[in-house]
Order: C-alpha cells, then structure tokens, then sequence
C-alpha cells in the first residue's frame, strides 16, 4: 500500500488556520490531524474538521454537473456533462452582458478561505465581465470599520502570547467553539494564575469554563466600554506616558465618559454597577502591574446597529491603561491586515471595462436587492446570480425574502457547491467544486501570524472542478484572451502575497508548499511604542476621518435597532431578545449535513430563561415557535438559565431544509445595518416565543 502525508491548511472560516496532516493511502484520504509542529495548530484540531474526510466522502456529494427540471427551491436536478453546463452558462451571461453587465452578481463569501479557491480567477472573471460588485460584508465588515477608525488596522495581539496574559477578557466570543487555539493558550494562562471573564449575553461553554460571566443585553457592549473608561479615568487607572506619546483625543474621550457613570451603564446593559466598576479596576490594577491585560474580542458583538462603535469602543482601552506595552496586554480582533496580500494581481480590478461605473450590491441586503426593479437610483434589476463559496438561502438575514428572491423565475441562478445545499435547491445549473483536499490553495489567517500552504491530497472526485478551473473554463467561453485566464492555480498562488513587504520575508510559493507555512516578520508587541497605522500614528480617541464620514469622532453608544429600551412600541408584542450564535459543530452552514456532526448537536433548540418560560407555559422540550414579523419558525426549547431573562438563544447556522419546519433562525433576523461598515444585524432582533 503506497501511504503519504499531505501537508495541507484548513479552508473554513475560524480564525485558527490549522495545519493539517492528510494521509493518503493508495489515492484516498483517510485520515485528517493536525500537524503537531504548527506551533498553533499543536498538533490538534476541532471535531469538524477531524472529520473532513467524511464530508469529502461524503455520499451526497455533487459529482457531476446538473441542471434544474422542478421548481426552483424544489431540488431536483437531472446530470447534464460539463459542456452543455458551461455553454449553457456562456450563453446566458454573454446575452445578459451586451444588455448590461452589472445585471450579473457574483455571490461569495468564506465557503473557502484560499486566496486562489476565493477571489482570485472568479474576481478576474467578474471584473473583466463589467459584472457588479459584491459588497462582503455578511461577518465582520461593522468592527473591521470600527477597529480601524481607532487603531488604523486590524493588527492586533499575538495569539502566540496568550498564555503569558495575566487577565483576559473573552469579549462577544465563544472560543471553544470558534477558535479552540486561542483557548488552548487560555487555558494555559489560567493554568498559570491567569483570570478569566467572559463578556457575553449568553452563558456559551467559554463563559461557563471562566472565572466571571457578565451577562450583558446584546447590543450593548459599547455603553459597557465606555462606564470602563469612566471608572478607569475616575479612579486615576490610566496610564499618563501612554496616552500622552500614543494617543490622540485624549481631553475629548475624558469629558465624553463623564456622561457614562456606571450607574447609566448598569442600566443600559442590563447588569450591575458593581460588575462594571471591578471589571474596569481589575483590568486597569493589572496593566499597572505591568502585567498582561488582553482582550479577545470577537465579532458577536458587532451585529447590532451600534456594532462598529462598540469595537471602537472597547479598542480603546488598551491605549487608556498601557496594556499595549505587554506582548500579552491589547486586543486581538483579528490580524488579517498583518499580512501582505496581493489583491491586486489575484482579483486583477484593472481588468474592468473602462469607462463603466460598477454597481456594488451589499450581501447582507441580497433578500431586497432581488426583489428590486431597475430604476436610475439602482441600475439594472439583478438578471444573473453566480453563487460559490456560499450558503445565502440558510446564511442572509430575513431568509423569507432571500428565498422570494432566488425563486423568480426570470433570474438565472449558477451554484458552485459540494453539496445540494439549501440555495442549491434555487439553482439553475449547479456545478461540483472540489474540497481542500482536491486543490491548491494558500491562505494568509486573521487568527494568528502564518501564510499557510495546501497542497492537493487527492485527485477530485467525480467530476468535481476547482473555482478557478470552472471560472478559467468559462472565461474562455466568453472570449476572455488576457493571459491571467490561463495561470494554473500554482501561478496563482505564487502572486499571493507581496514580498517586497517586510513582513512577508521571502515568500517562495515553492517552499512555503514544501514546509507547509511560514511566519511572518512582525514584532512581538505591536503597539509598545505606538507606531498605530492611522492617519495620526496614534490611537485615536478622537477620530477625524470619522467626523468626515458623518460619525461621532468620539466613542459613544448607538442603541439597538431592536430593544424593549430603544424601541419600546415594538417591544410590547416583541419582547425577547434574540441571538442565533454558532452552534458548536456546525461552521456557519458548513457541516450540518455531515451526519455525526448533525447528531451530537441533535436538533434545533431554543435556550430560554426558566423565568421567560414559565410565564409563557413553555416546558423543558417543548416544540416553540420563534416569530416576529418577518416570519417564524420552530425550535426546541431547553429552559435554562444559561440565557439571561429577556433573551432568547438559538445557536446555529442550521440547513433549512433538515429543520423539521423547513426553516431557521434567520426566518426571524433583519436586513438593516449597522452602523458603519454596511454589516448585518443578526443579534438585533425582538420576537416572542410561544408553544408550537
Ligand atoms: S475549523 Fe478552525 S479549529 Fe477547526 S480545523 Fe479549521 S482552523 Fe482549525
């Protein structure tokens, strides 16, 4: 029997980036682990992908190009040969574009986070089409703006110094779920004397593993920062040297947290004084300790209307009280901006036509903008719709609409997917793309410092075709000559990333292949002596290029679009707050259909507050039913108080389809925004719950 190892990276949207370990026995994969010498990685990875090799077994997966003969949504598909699908996708894009071009949308998000399985021949595909721009915004668009008003990038704090921290604040998070790397290291950290507190609406399996659970309402978090900075500028915890050399605003942000003593705090929030005001001395005790204060702060937090401004908020902490000084002091957000990708040569934007203004259509209004007819204020009404590395049917808010929208008759639908997944159901062409373990891929992280290599471990099954094969073979259907159309996926990927910059240092595809990954140059305390990339170089409490783009330049709190405070008239027939964060094996829509999987989560349930319960007659396990007026739908109620009072929790993203109602949470969430970064608001949303 002839084994090998694949050195490989994990391709799902986590922060983590795993280095893995494929085994290969005589062409077929058989097992997945973790490569012991990542130092991340460590050797470990999580259920979901411990198993990838079942998914890429899978015996649903899509082998063959299909085309529809039921209703759309109905599922039922007919084999059709790689030809006639790519002639028949030719054709109808090729007639839509001498029309109007931006009549076409690709649809894409995080399916794949590979820099050449992404956006690299399907961006060049659309930007040579003249087709519309997509707006990606469905996952962190809101904090990314906010984080970078104030620190200039989303650079932040080395996963690699977790365990060195001496407090940590797990902020809108649930790492062992969605970042079980970082958790590993916080464990450490609490194994070495290291405190920990969760900042959370719901009690997840973090919040119950930490020392301090403070159980916010959501949407909320950023009147929390701001009683932070109060106490700490009230009761002197802030360092003066830091903020004088490394800060901008400082006199202005003193005077705006006058308006936030902890007693308006406690009541915006829905805690106490008390927990404010320990919150805010531990953590400005312990960076004048010199000690490693850090946050992780996660993007839970920012789907809700004041999104953006919560993370800018809490992003100015760190400068407040020094803690960027400590290699385990500051915040992590993300790091993706560390690295040094080549957008430009991977997504080629020249190759748009000249003279054309392109159209962006924002993801997280998809259900909307399909129901749109064309006018001068939105261009042409949206004729073709070429969805890859996405699951919008079960992932965009107000599914109600999205689904409206992918039925029309009159819109040309093409799926990229391994699986028959609910928007599948809506295609018109669906084609079999590969897994990880089919294609080439390099992928940069925003959880950690490594440009991570995959290499393909098998050959692809059925008939199953890269991204990049299925958009390379289209564009020569179209007539696309430019030579960037011919680049193999290896050319693609030696582009990835610039190494004139100096934190990539000698980026070399061929050994970045061979070794699996490498780090990139940065130092180990980003901000220690400031140098923040923002327009000033300082941290800005006062943000000019906010007031310019017609925000607050200084932090503040912008309520919920849905909350029995800030919108009380819809809180009479609405009264629970409802979020709908990731359930533990499931990866946004990714895996719900890998049986295991499916089965240790069991179905869709709803965590109500026994007091919420009981005055509604609901019992442990009863059939609920979730509504507002958007729509409804059915859960499971486990009454339990891992849900404060006022809150409702239905963790997720499950397929509609394998529901028993046919439907999910996102039945119920809303297409508003937030308030900057044009991000969705799922975790701002009132219903009511009532027996099935
Ligand atoms: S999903 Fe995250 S934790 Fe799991 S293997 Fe992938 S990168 Fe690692």
């Amino acid at each position: 029997m002839n084994t090998t190892i694949v050195r490989a990276a994990c391709p799902h949207d986590c922060p983590d980036t795993c280095a893995l370990l494929v085994t290969v026995k005589d062409g077929v994969a058989t097992q997945v682990h973790g490569d012991p010498d990542h130092p991340t990685t460590a050797g470990a990875l999580c259920t979901k992908v411990a198993r990838y090799t079942e998914r890429t077994y899978h015996p649903d997966r899509l082998l063959h190009p299909m085309k529809r003969i039921g209703k759309k949504g109905e599922g039922k598909f007919v084999r059709i040969s790689w030809d006639e699908a790519l002639d028949t996708i030719a054709a109808r894009l090729k007639a839509i574009a001498v029309r109007d071009p931006r009549a076409i949308l690709p649809y894409s998000y995080a399916g794949t986070m590979g820099l050449v399985q992404g956006e690299s021949m399907a961006a060049r595909f659309f930007h040579r089409l003249g087709a519309s721009l997509l707006d990606r915004t469905i996952c962190a668009s809101a904090g990314g703006a906010g984080y970078k008003y104030t620190i200039g990038a989303r650079i932040g704090t080395d996963i690699e110094q977790f365990q060195n921290a001496r407090l940590i604040l797990i902020w809108g998070g649930n790492p062992i779920a969605s970042n079980l790397h970082l958790w590993m290291r916080v464990q450490e950290a609490k194994r070495r004397g290291a405190k920990l507190i969760a900042i959370d609406p719901y009690r997840s399996l973090t919040a119950d593993k930490c020392h301090q659970h403070i159980a916010l309402m959501p949407g909320t978090d950023a009147a929390l920062a701001l009683g932070m900075m109060h106490v700490l500028i009230r009761e002197d915890l802030i360092d003066y040297d830091y903020i004088a050399r490394h800060t901008l605003g400082f006199e202005a942000l003193k005077e705006r947290v006058q308006e936030w003593p902890p007693e308006r705090v406690a009541q915006v929030c829905g805690i106490t004084t008390q927990e404010i005001e320990q919150l805010a001395r531990e953590y400005g005790a312990t960076a004048r300790r010199g000690e490693g204060a850090v946050i992780r702060l996660n993007y839970g937090l920012q789907r809700v209307h004041g999104g953006g401004m919560a993370v800018r908020n809490i992003a100015c902490l760190p400068a407040l009280v020094g803690a960027w000084r400590h290699a385990a002091g500051g915040v992590q957000l993300s790091v993706s901006d560390s690295f040094p990708k080549n957008s430009q040569a991977l997504q080629r934007p020249d190759l748009m036509p000249a003279g054309r203004a392109p159209r962006t259509i924002n993801m997280s209004t998809i259900g909307n903008d399909l129901l749109r007819e064309a006018s001068p204020e939105f261009g042409p009404k949206i004729e073709a719709l070429v969805v890859y590395n996405a699951n919008p049917l079960a992932v965009a808010p107000e599914s109600p609409k999205v689904a409206q929208g992918f039925a029309r008759e009159d819109l040309f639908t093409v799926v990229l997917e391994h699986f028959q997944t609910d928007t599948a159901d809506f295609a018109d062409i669906l084609l079999p793309a590969t897994t990880q373990l089919e294609h080439v891929d390099v992928h940069a992280a925003y959880g950690h410092h490594y440009m991570m290599a995959n290499n393909a471990a098998i050959a692809p099954l059925g008939e199953a075709r890269p991204n990049t094969e299925i958009f390379r073979l289209l564009a020569a259907r179209m007539g696309f000559d430019e030579p960037c159309f011919a680049e193999s996926d290896d050319a693609i990927a030696a582009q990835a990333f610039d190494s004139r910059n100096v934190r990539a240092i000698h980026f070399d595809w061929d050994a970045l292949k061979q070794k699996g990954w490498q780090k990139l140059n940065m130092p180990e305390a980003p901000f220690a002596d400031g140098g923040f990339p923002t327009p000033s170089g300082k941290c800005e409490f006062y943000s000019e290029r906010m007031k310019a783009d017609g925000f607050d330049p200084l932090p503040s709190y912008i309520p919920p679009h849905e909350s029995v405070a800030s919108s009380p008239e819809l809180g009479k027939p609405y009264p629970l707050a409802m979020i709908s964060p990731p359930a533990r094996n499931f990866l946004n829509s990714t895996f719900v259909n890998v049986k295991s999987l499916r089965d240790t989560e069991g179905e869709p349930h709803l965590d109500i507050h026994p007091a919420d319960a009981a005055v509604r007659g609901i019992h442990d396990g009863d059939r609920v039913r979730i509504h507002n007026e958007r729509g409804s739908f059915v859960m499971k109620a486990r009454v339990t108080d891992k849900a404060r009072p006022g809150l409702v929790v239905g963790l997720s993203i499950w397929w509609k389809k394998l529901a028993s109602d046919g439907k999910n949470a996102n039945e119920v969430t809303s297409q508003r925004l937030t308030d900057m970064g044009r991000g969705p608001t799922f975790y701002d949303v009132l219903v009511q719950v009532e027996k099935a």
